[in-house]
């Protein structure tokens, strides 16, 4: 890649910056001085430093975030914050964009990738990834709701969902309860609450695949890096 571009993607300015900060003679690449933008330099193989700091690169991207009530799961809106409006510069420039959506009042784990592959295979429906959430209910959850769920509720577009597990932690005026789909249609839990009658009045998601939201590690707002192990084990 050439050099130019490369310090520009890692945020040392526009092109025309990058271009009068190798001038200066600071950017070196295995003990060479690179003066020159269109040098063709590879950060996985050379060691590169700018000013004697050594140069952290990488391609791709796996965060891992606790999405607030507020945010578009988005990578841009003229109008309303998006989940990237979260990000630190660093992580911000490797352009990473949300592994599907949460609603702008849903709260919980969202993935953030520049890994289209990645990305592609979590939200593929022949992948059947579970996504489990935490909800708080309008009503009283019932067993014949399970036995809806388990069925499969047909969508106020006719749309007939594939089984999914309710487990009911607390049934009054207003229920408590955990369900898991494998599926990513619009608005899918809300509706399908909708389909038995029913209001979700809070919506958080507590996993995906293997991946669970540690909410004493992550505060509302807050993000990580997925570890190797995480990622692979969402491959
Ligand atoms: N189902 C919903 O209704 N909303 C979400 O944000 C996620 C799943």
């Amino acid at each position: 890649m050439r050099v130019d571009k490369l310090l520009a993607n890692i945020g040392y300015g526009s092109r025309k910056e990058v271009k009068k900060l190798l001038k200066t003679g600071v950017v070196v690449a295995d003990g060479i001085v690179i003066k020159d933008p269109k040098t063709h330099v590879d950060p996985e193989k050379q060691q590169i430093t700018v000013n004697g700091e050594k140069i952290e690169y990488k391609e791709f991207v796996y965060l891992l975030m606790n999405k607030p009530a507020g945010y578009l799961s988005a990578t841009e809106d003229d109008y309303q914050e998006t989940v990237i409006d979260l990000l630190e510069m660093e992580d911000a420039i490797l352009q990473p964009f949300p592994v599907g959506r949460l609603d702008k009042d849903t709260e919980g784990l969202l993935f953030l990738t520049n890994d289209g592959q990645l990305a592609h295979q979590l939200l593929s429906p022949k992948k059947h990834v579970p996504k489990t959430y935490f909800a708080t209910i309008l009503g009283k959850v019932t067993e014949a709701d399970i036995d809806a769920f388990k069925q499969g509720v047909e969508l106020d577009d006719g749309y007939v969902t594939k089984p999914a597990k309710l487990e009911i932690l607390s049934a009054g005026n207003q229920s408590t309860i955990h369900v898991t789909i494998t599926e990513g249609k619009f608005h899918q839990v809300k509706r399908m609450f909708e389909a038995v009658g029913k209001k979700v009045t809070y919506l958080k998601r507590i996993s995906m695949g293997p991946i669970v939201l540690d909410e004493e590690e992550l505060n509302l707002g807050e993000y990580r890096d997925l570890t190797d192990e995480e990622v692979e084990a969402l491959r």
